[in-house]
């Protein structure tokens, strides 16, 4: 029986979205499998019965709350894809001040018809079964994972900092060209693909589980850097998950 499947968008720039749609070749050979039921950013049509459920973006106004809770109740599994969904990724950054002033600063005097609160990853409102992190996420993790399911088998997820990926990639370490990355403590499975491109990780796929920080504050010793200012590096993606820092 084909697996139903919706993706659903929430405070981002849906740009995962379009990475799924990017997988193009891949995604169709799913669709034998998949039978996709509501996906605003490709189809007009609207299902509300699905198996599974991804979630593009960050939970950021009060009645998303409620849609998320409708969501969690049709769907299986709720896997939320990016740093948006996973981690609440750059929509964090409003949390630093108060919503009434974000309202103000972005529409105005129009600020009264809006309504928004302190922005959090969707793992804060409802129960998730797996994520996909990523800024965007990588169209090949995306394909695999999908497999995965369809197989009936708990995706894999790598547990191994960016840096693993870095060295294997033969990049020479942005810390000895005086520059600082949060590779050491960032989830890989993007190739470190930012390094790779001549820029330094900013930590998009959100901390490896049990981040060796004191590691890390290591490097950043030797490196001359202290943790406060790469604490604020972190800010970008994950300002809702940084307690660890403390
Ligand atoms: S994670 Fe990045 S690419 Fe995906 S929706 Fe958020 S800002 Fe866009
Ligand atoms: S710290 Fe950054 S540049 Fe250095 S190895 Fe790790 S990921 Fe690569
Ligand atoms: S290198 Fe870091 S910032 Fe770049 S995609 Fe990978 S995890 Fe994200």
């Amino acid at each position: 029986m084909k697996q139903r499947v919706a993706v659903f968008d929430f405070a981002g720039c849906d740009g995962c979205e379009l990475q799924i749609l990017n997988c193009e070749e891949e995604l169709l050979e799913l669709v034998p499998a998949l039978d996709i039921v509501d996906f605003r950013e490709a189809m007009t049509e609207r299902g509300s019965q699905y198996e599974i459920a991804f979630i593009d973006g960050a939970c950021s106004r009060q009645s998303e709350i409620t849609r998320l809770k409708t969501i969690r109740k049709r769907a299986e599994m709720v896997i939320p894809i990016g740093a948006c969904a996973c981690l609440g990724g750059v929509n964090c950054l409003k949390n630093h001040y108060s919503m009434d002033e974000v309202l103000r600063t972005e529409y105005g005097e129009y600020a009264h018809y809006y309504d928004t609160i302190p922005a959090r990853p969707i793992s804060a409102v409802i129960p998730i079964d797996f994520y996909i992190p990523g800024c965007p996420i990588v169209k090949k993790e995306f394909i695999r994972v999908v497999q995965e399911i369809l197989a009936g088998r708990v995706p894999y997820q790598t547990n191994d900092p960016v840096c693993a990926e870095c060295k294997m990639a033969g990049n020479v370490c942005v810390f000895d060209k005086g520059m600082t990355c949060l590779g050491p403590v960032t989830r890989g499975g993007c190739e470190a693909t930012c390094v790779t491109g001549g820029g330094i990780c900013w930590g998009c796929r959100g901390f490896i589980d049990d981040p060796n920080v004191n590691a890390e504050k290591l490097v950043l010793e030797k490196a001359g850097v202290s943790v406060q200012d790469i604490v604020k590096k972190f800010d970008l993606f994950n300002a809702c998950m940084k307690k660890v820092w403390k």
